[in-house]
């Protein structure tokens, strides 16, 4: 849709406010879309001129999509962000510490800005050694945040515990896997996202692999639907989440004797169409009772970790946290599941003290596969 469309698509009814996490911290008018839009259309019609002051309401953002999900006149509220973040990003507003992401990025392939070779650091205390090169049918693509923050660790370990136990022929990229490249496409970074997504598919082909499989969400949409969009040509390998491998793979569980409700990370529910999957998996482990929590689905409170919002104002998501473990708490769940490193660790931060577990989907499985 054409960007002047959307902007005079939205009829201002504020449905909008109510989806919003950003709009439920700071209750401030240029939070939700309807505000957000309102200041794209000054400036599109010249009223307003691009500043830092305006670049930073339309990037405190998580991008969650809730709000273009929610709007009954059908407005892409992220896609216009999106489309206005590529302008602001051409004449040089991006915030500092989003433009410091970026760089990072470049500069060494991951966000934390650590060298390549730790990339494989997860793996270090396996009791097998993780697999490769060689001829792999599956490539586990890791990104970013399980390969290097230690508390997702438990993720990648888990991942490729599943793959060894069910024989899969699989192989991780190790240094060369670089970021996906989410960060610079949500920064307006466009060409570089499209550099970067060049690279990332050549060293796939390399190996030869039919499927690329991945834990991330991010990771999931950009391969699946922005790769293909940048490069104008179809994907090499077939991509698959984690839970949608999970949901098909036939798992031997020990029983769970527990009530746990699902949390949709905003990158592979609204972002990817993918809600069943990962409710079908854990409706499969015997004895589970699974409880949904009042927002879900389309509707799905974002974890609080989304966009690059953790980049430029730390603190920001432990309250939309908070929100989302008090609907777990709510529906009287035990613990939450989700199907993403960043939401498991945002959501394990605001969780501490409280009694509420947190557990990526694919850590559930491997504790519960009985061999
Ligand atoms: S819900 Fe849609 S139409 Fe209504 S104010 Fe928000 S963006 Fe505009
Ligand atoms: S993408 Fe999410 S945080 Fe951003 S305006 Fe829409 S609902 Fe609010």
């Amino acid at each position: 849709m054409e960007l002047s469309e959307a902007l005079y698509r939205c009829n201002k009814c504020g449905f909008c406010q109510a989806s919003c996490p950003f709009y439920q911290l700071t209750r401030e008018e240029w939070a939700n879309a309807r505000g957000r839009l309102r200041l794209v259309r000054e400036a599109l019609e010249g009223r307003l001129a691009p500043s830092d002051k305006y670049a930073l309401r339309l990037y405190r953002c998580f991008m969650c999509g809730a709000c273009s999900a929610t709007c009954p006149s059908g407005v892409p509220a992220e896609e216009v962000l999106l489309k206005t973040r590529e302008e602001l990003a051409r004449k040089g507003f991006i915030p500092s510490p989003l433009e410091e992401l970026g760089s990072r990025v470049i500069s060494t392939g991951n966000i934390s800005g650590e060298d390549k070779s730790l990339r494989l650091s997860w793996a270090q205390n396996l009791d097998f050694p993780v697999r490769r090169n060689g001829k792999p049918d599956f490539v586990y693509f890791v990104g970013c945040v399980s390969s290097l923050y230690p508390q997702a660790y438990g993720l990648p370990q888990s991942m490729v515990y599943l793959l060894e136990k069910r024989g899969v022929n699989y192989s991780v990229l190790g240094e060369e896997e670089l970021c996906c490249g989410y960060p610079l496409l949500i920064n307006g970074q466009v060409e570089l996202a499209r550099e970067i997504a060049k690279k990332n598919i050549a060293a796939v082909k390399e190996t030869g692999a039919k499927v690329l499989i991945t834990t991330c969400p991010s990771c999931y949409r950009m391969w699946k639907k922005f790769y293909p969009e940048l490069l104008g040509e179809d994907n090499p390998v077939e991509v698959v989440h984690s839970s949608q491998w999970l949901a098909e793979a036939g798992l031997p569980l020990k029983p769970l004797e527990e009530k746990l409700t699902y949390h949709d990370p905003c990158d592979l529910g609204r972002g990817s169409g993918v809600y069943e999957e990962p409710r079908a998996f854990l409706k499969s482990i015997p004895g589970v009772g699974l409880v949904e929590m009042p927002l879900t689905r389309a509707e799905a409170l974002c974890c609080g970790g989304g966009g690059n919002v953790e980049s430029l104002e730390p603190s920001a998501g432990e309250g939309v946290a908070k929100m989302r473990l008090e609907q777990a708490r709510l529906v009287g769940a035990k613990a939450v599941v989700t199907a993403c490193p960043q939401c498991r660790r945002t959501l394990s931060r605001a969780a501490r003290g409280s009694g509420l577990k947190v557990v990526d989907i694919v850590e559930l499985a491997a504790k519960l596969l009985t061999d």
